[in-house]
């Protein structure tokens, strides 16, 4: 084996490594298939290099040319749905088979209805760009995207732009007439070099999407730190958080701040046991949610406490929150607690002024809170 084939192993290599690394995340991530695709097609990548190199060339090639390209356009594809999948952007796999599909057959006929390696090379090369770049620009139907999806875009738009010079140095690759024979382009340096180029861009492609995986698995384990585990809000934790950021980019927009409180929840803890107790506040956490909107913050504070930041809302819009809420509660619902208990809940409401901290607003709202429990719960004050 000549140093040149020997270099050309570490394509295989690294597709190795790296189908391992997703396999094994993936493995503790089950729930994002993301993950796997990527891996398959890292495996992918790896089975075309080596058949490339190794499925034989005479006396006829025709194998190692159609065997590579469907191993080589069905990675890209895989690797394609992957950075889609992870972005949640759906719809892709009818174009992607139509693209990689389109390309394998057109490879297909330049071997064996209209033999030209040189025509075969730039289908090849850019089918592969087109992937990518098609790949590149449905990344921009992203929902939600972050700092590293800008990356990604990036990174496989120009991965899939570089196959355009790629295919154009191809022609100066040796050969007579511009045409060029496949045994000396295999052996030439400049096949090597192309190959150098591939390992750095799939090194590239890989190392990127696997930060994009830690981040997403750094941001996943963030946002269940700031959860509650009995509700669907956040802790208090996540709450401060959430609600000391939104005041801040609110600016001198109004808001107000509410407690709520479960009234006589001891009572309900020793009268039904613990269980029900907790069906209760789940149902609050529920009733929360269904209640407030998007721009508003809202958290399990305590055991049976809640908050709830009102975007933009003024004391007479809060009230009105309130109010309603209230009357929710009141109205309960059945198979959570056993008749004849009503729960009910008290209110407080605080709100925003010219330079206030989340913890002032806090403790007045607290306050308020206090009143509505003093002046005989089941009501609201601020
Ligand atoms: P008040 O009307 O004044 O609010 O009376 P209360 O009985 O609700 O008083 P308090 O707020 O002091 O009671 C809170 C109780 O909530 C005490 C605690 O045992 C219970 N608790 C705290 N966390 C949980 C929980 O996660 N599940 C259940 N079931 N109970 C909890
Ligand atoms: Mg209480
Ligand atoms: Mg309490």
């Amino acid at each position: 084996m000549t140093p040149l084939r020997l270099f050309a192993l570490l394509n295989p290599a690294i597709g190795i490594v790296f189908a391992l690394v997703f396999l094994v995340l993936w493995t503790n991530h089950r729930s994002q298939r993301h993950i796997l695709l990527m891996s398959a097609a890292a495996g992918l990548y790896s089975v075309a290099a080596l058949a490339q190199m190794f499925l034989p060339l005479s006396p006829k090639y025709g194998v190692n040319t159609m065997v590579s390209a469907v191993l080589y356009m069905t990675c890209l594809a895989l690797f394609v749905e992957a950075l889609l999948m992870r972005a949640g952007v759906r719809g892709n796999v009818p174009w992607l088979a139509l693209l990689a599909g389109g390309i394998v057959g057109l490879i297909a006929f330049f071997f064996y209805v209209h033999e030209d390696l040189t025509i075969r090379i730039y289908v090849l090369n850019l089918g592969c760009g087109a992937v990518l770049v098609f790949g590149a620009l449905r990344l921009r139907l992203a929902r939600d995207p972050k700092p590293i999806d800008r990356v990604l875009f990036w990174t496989v738009l120009l991965v899939g732009l570089h196959f355009l010079p790629r295919t154009l140095l191809t022609l100066f690759a040796d050969g007579p007439n511009g045409t060029v024979n496949v045994e000396n382009y295999r052996a030439s340096l400049f096949f090597s070099l192309l190959n150098f180029a591939l390992i750095i861009l799939a090194l590239m492609l890989c190392l990127t999407f696997l930060l994009a995986i830690a981040l997403d698995i750094i941001e996943g384990l963030r946002a269940e730190r700031n959860r509650d585990g009995l509700t669907p809000l956040l802790n208090r934790r996540g709450f401060e958080e959430q609600a000391g950021a939104s005041l801040a980019r609110a600016g001198p927009e109004r808001a107000c701040l509410v407690f709520c409180d479960i009234d006589h929840f001891k009572a309900i803890n020793d009268t039904y046991g613990h269980g029900v107790g907790d069906a209760v506040i789940r149902a609050f956490g529920r009733w929360i949610r269904e209640a407030v909107r998007r721009d508003d913050v809202a958290g399990r504070i305590g055991g049976e406490e809640f908050a709830i930041l009102l975007h933009g809302a003024a004391l007479s819009d809060a009230a009105r929150f309130c109010e309603r809420l209230r009357l929710r509660v009141e109205a309960g619902e059945e198979g959570i607690i056993p008749a004849p208990w009503r729960v009910t809940s008290s209110f407080g409401i605080a709100k925003r002024r010219p330079g206030d901290t989340l913890a002032e607003l806090m403790e007045r709202a607290d306050q308020q809170l206090y009143a509505a429990k003093r002046n005989g719960r089941n009501r609201v004050e601020g």
